[in-house]
């Protein structure tokens, strides 16, 4: 099983590299990211809640999480590898153990996978499955190029989009009578077509000579990515399973584990290992931490005023606020405690001497945990990303809590651009609860 496959136009990923130097992906396909994604389910944390700027109405946020897990969350059956890793994050001290859990709270749990016992992917392209068949339509390899706008005595409103098809044939689409234009493209995605439509920083857009729709100074702001950091090793027997099924959390940061074989050509590799790869097919064994929410933001800017299809720059600043690097720095030393527990012993290569050892892929983690430079120099070295990146056109400046774009009339962004805040997990659940939630409160408001 391949995560990512090549990156050409036909791949369901679009890879790029931020400007910190970090390589990233998308997807781009029906369902998005979730096509190809790890799989991993973890519903938000209590702070998101708290601090996301909105008033949530948890019964109905509940009952859309459910509405996602009843479609295509599954109970993993835990392999080996991931039974030793709960062991040793609660041997390192990540307690208690909370067995298998959808919500992330402090402790060792096994994840939702939203891949089923055979191994097979479910996605959110399924949820589309449980729509009202004959209300939808559904165009594919269709490109969105841009909103259209018209302004009368209710003011400025989205009246529909352009895009284009896979013929290079360009079709515009009107909303019916109170209708309105969702975009629901990714952080990336709906950020770019806001600012490609006119709404954004005023004197930015003029300077690319975009028409100004609507002077938005946040649009492309408040961009974040989790950094991801931690060790690869091979084990010193081959493995067949694939994927991540644990989780060690804190407060700052958690902790996980990708496992299996990583084709060394698949443009996967150089996502999980940047500081370097062995040039064959391997397996490998990875423990990885991720904190929960970066404090450090970046931006987006455009680098075509007219072509969607040439990826924005995107600039995350990672650790740029030390309280990051600190989290870091104290994630990977839990990994380190991780690696000395009885539970890791049964991964480790013996010389002739009977001495037991790792056999790192990339760089191993400084022999002095307590040795703050050393592990601040580590952390920037293997800095790589989860994939979780966020934000752009954020609730509270761009959008309001309902998810509207502000000022404009019939015009939402309903996906991770709209984050203040990370789940404090991997962001996945929480972005497919926040399409089922603005579903239903759209049908409450025009209900009433
Ligand atoms: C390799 C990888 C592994 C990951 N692993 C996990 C994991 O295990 N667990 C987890 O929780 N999260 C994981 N994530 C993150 C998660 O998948 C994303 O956070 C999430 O999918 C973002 O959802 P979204 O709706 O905001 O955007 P996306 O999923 O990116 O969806 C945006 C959609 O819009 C489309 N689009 C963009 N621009 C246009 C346009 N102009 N016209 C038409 N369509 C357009 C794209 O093709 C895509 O279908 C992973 C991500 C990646 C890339």
């Amino acid at each position: 099983m391949s995560v990512l496959e090549a990156d050409d136009n036909d791949s369901p990923a679009q890879t790029f590299t931020s400007e910190d130097g970090v390589p990233n992906a998308r997807g781009r396909v029906l369902g998005g990211s979730s096509m190809i994604y790890i799989g991993i389910y973890s519903r938000a944390d209590e702070d998101f809640y708290m601090n996301s700027g909105i008033n949530w109405d948890m019964n109905v946020v509940n009952k859309s999480y459910e509405w996602v897990e009843e479609t295509i969350v599954f109970q993993p059956n835990l392999t080996a590898w991931q039974s030793a890793m709960k062991e040793a994050l609660l041997e390192s001290g990540i307690g208690p153990d909370n067995g298998f859990s959808f919500d992330h709270i402090n402790g060792a749990k096994i994840v939702g996978s939203t891949f089923d016992s055979m191994g097979t992917r479910h996605a959110a392209v399924e949820l589309l499955n449980k729509a009202e068949s004959k209300n939808l339509r559904v165009a594919i390899y269709a490109t969105v190029e841009r909103v259209i706008f018209s302004t009368n005595s209710s003011g400025l409103s989205a009246v529909g989009v352009v895009y284009r098809d896979s013929n290079g044939k360009s079709h515009h689409v009107q909303v019916r009578a109170k209708g309105e234009v969702i975009l629901s493209a990714g952080a990336i995605g709906s950020t770019q077509l806001l600012l490609l439509s006119g709404v954004g920083p005023r004197q930015y857009l003029s300077s690319l000579n975009i028409t100004v729709v609507d002077d938005q100074p946040f649009v492309g702001q408040f961009m974040y990515d989790n950094p991801r950091n931690g060790i690869n090793f091979v084990p010193p027997f081959p493995l067949r399973e694939w994927g991540s099924q644990v989780a060690g959390i804190t407060k700052d940061f958690y902790i996980e584990s990708l496992f299996g074989i990583i084709p060394f050509f698949s443009p996967l590799s150089p996502l999980l290992f940047p500081d370097p790869s062995p040039p064959v097919n391997f397996s490998v064994l990875s423990i990885l931490e991720k904190i929960s929410r970066t404090f450090s933001t970046g931006s987006l800017q455009l680098a075509s005023p007219t072509d969607v299809k040439v990826s924005p720059i995107v600039r995350f600043n990672y650790f740029a606020n030390p309280v990051d690097l600190a989290n870091c720095v104290n994630a990977i030393r839990n990994i380190g405690v991780m690696l000395r527990t009885s539970a890791m012993d049964q991964y480790k290569f013996q010389d002739q001497l009977g001495k037991k050892y790792f056999k790192f892929v990339g760089r191993s983690l400084p022999d002095d945990l307590s040795d703050n430079e050393s592990m601040e120099t580590f952390c920037r070295k293997t800095l790589t990303t989860m994939w979780h990146f966020c934000g752009g056109s954020v609730v509270g400046k761009v959008v309001d809590e309902n998810f509207k774009v502000v000022r404009i009339n019939a015009l939402r962004v309903v996906d991770g651009s709209t984050l203040t805040t990370s789940p404090g997990t991997n962001p996945q659940a929480t972005l497919l609860m926040l399409g089922r939630y603005v579903g239903l409160k759209i049908q409450e408001e025009r209900m009433s």
